[in-house]
């Protein structure tokens, strides 16, 4: 029942593009207020007028209220700050999505630069656990709050060249599940969502930038839209209190 999302606040991270955009769009035309947070801040001012257009159309008079945050979460002094960051009124978070998070490269185990293997820890893992952490404190004070992880196929199944990056959704995918069973018997809710293939700029990036190479992935396959998990995120969101969808794999028809 979307009506549960009225007038919440959500926190979408890496809402600069792809899932984490199109999930803020979503949020807002839901009737929530959302904060946006990516690097990017030029790119998140576009989508903060998405989401102002979208919750416009919507016809609601709750929520609407939108703020983006320049942040890299893989920059542990920039989170420790994260809160100051965000107006009086939207202080209280009460969804986190945690999705930022990129692939970066196909090479095999020797050839991988240090550089990219610590950064894509940085951000999908390291990132992910220390805006967590700072979310689930107050969730713990407050006795509420849904943390929601975008994992991935990549961390129930790996594949040759994606080391690195299955080594980071396998990390999302236990630190998720561990999350889950230590707030048991309370109101706050963790979920994880787990997409398979998705067409964002996530592909480009995982060929550095090379388009046509990305483009081969889906050759002969419909790959999923954003949409498709922003839709699945925000009806997560959505379910009764009682209600926790603790995993979702959410596949393209041709995908198996
Ligand atoms: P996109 O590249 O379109 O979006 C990734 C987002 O993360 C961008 O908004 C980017 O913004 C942000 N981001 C990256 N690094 C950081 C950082 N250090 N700090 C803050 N923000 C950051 O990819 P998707 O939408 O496809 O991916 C979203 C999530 O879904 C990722 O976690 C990905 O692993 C997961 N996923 C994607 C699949 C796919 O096939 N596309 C499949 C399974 C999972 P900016 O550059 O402005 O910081």
């Amino acid at each position: 029942n979307a009506s549960r999302l009225l007038g919440k606040t959500v926190l979408v991270t890496g809402a600069s593009s792809g899932i984490g955009a199109a999930t803020a769009v979503l949020f807002a035309k839901g009737g929530a207020n959302v904060i946006l947070l990516a690097r990017r801040a030029d790119a998140l001012q576009k989508v903060q007028e998405e989401c102002r257009v979208a919750h416009r159309a919507s016809g609601l008079n709750q929520g609407g209220k939108f703020h983006s945050v320049q942040l890299d979460v893989s920059d542990k002094t920039q989170v420790a700050s994260l809160l100051d960051k965000f107006p009086n009124d939207l202080r209280q978070v009460d969804i986190l999505v945690n999705n930022a998070g990129y692939v970066l490269g196909v090479e095999h185990v020797g050839d991988i630069a240090d550089a990219d293997i610590e950064g894509m820890f940085a951000t999908n893992v390291l990132g992910l656990i220390s805006v967590t952490q700072l979310f689930v404190r107050e969730f713990k004070k407050r006795q509420a709050g849904h943390v929601i992880n975008l994992g991935s196929i990549a961390g129930i199944e790996p594949y040759a060249g994606g080391s690195i990056y299955t080594a980071t959704k396998h990390a999302v995918h236990a630190f998720t599940a561990s999350l889950m069973r230590e707030v048991v018997n309370t109101p706050i809710r963790v979920t994880e969502i787990q997409p398979g293939m998705v067409e964002t700029e996530f592909s480009v990036i995982r060929f550095r930038g090379d388009n046509s190479a990305a483009k081969k992935v889906y050759e002969g396959l419909e790959p999923l839209t954003a949409v498709d998990i922003a839709e699945e995120i925000v009806w997560a969101a959505a379910r009764p209190p009682h209600v926790n969808i603790a995993e979702l794999l959410v596949f393209p028809v041709n995908q198996a």
